[in-house]
């Protein structure tokens, strides 16, 4: 019976210990369930725009449109060093934003409908978000070259860009 008592007592202590070890991390912070003035606090206000805003950045006006370092691109809005792109899959559309053919992985990015009708207009029907954080990044088109024939027309703004064998800096700390 005492040696149950033991057990008992000790499957508690590493159940909250876990448990705290858990709520403590980083990794446990819920990007998706955080409000406008978290947002506003932690990006510059160009950020903010385009990720929190759907804004667009002017085309050719972005820092990754003509670039081609060895690398990968992580979400600029959820603290920078959540990868969405490698360089490898990135082509020049010569529509002024940074392409790509694909994601680094499938649940990188989450696709939806575009709700403005404006921009469904204009092409612009099926909008890309970081899975982690539903920034606004961009959106993918159906002309981009084989093998995937996707065009992921992506915000620079959107996107922090760390070069290949380096770890990615975080942009702001979560707690
Ligand atoms: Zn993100």
């Amino acid at each position: 019976m005492k040696l149950f008592s033991t057990l008992k007592f000790a499957l508690t202590l590493t159940i909250l210990f876990t448990s705290y070890a858990m709520a403590s991390t980083p990794s446990s912070f819920d990007y998706k369930d955080q409000d406008t003035a978290f947002w506003e606090k932690v990006l510059k206000p160009d950020v903010y725009q385009i990720c929190r805003a759907a804004g667009t950045e002017a085309a050719f006006s972005g820092q990754y449109d003509k670039f081609n370092e060895d690398g990968t691109y992580y979400c600029a809005c959820c603290g920078g060093d959540f990868p969405l792109y490698s360089s490898k899959a990135k082509f020049d559309s010569g529509t002024g934003w940074p392409s790509f053919t694909e994601p680094i992985s499938p649940q990188s990015v989450i696709l939806t409908p575009e709700k403005s009708i404006f921009k469904r207009i204009l092409g612009a029907t099926t909008e890309v978000r970081c899975a982690r954080c539903d920034s606004h990044l961009g959106h993918v088109f159906d002309d981009g070259p084989a093998p995937t024939h996707k065009r992921y027309c992506m915000n620079s703004l959107a996107l922090a860009f760390t070069p290949a064998g380096k770890m990615p800096k975080r942009t702001f700390e979560v707690h």
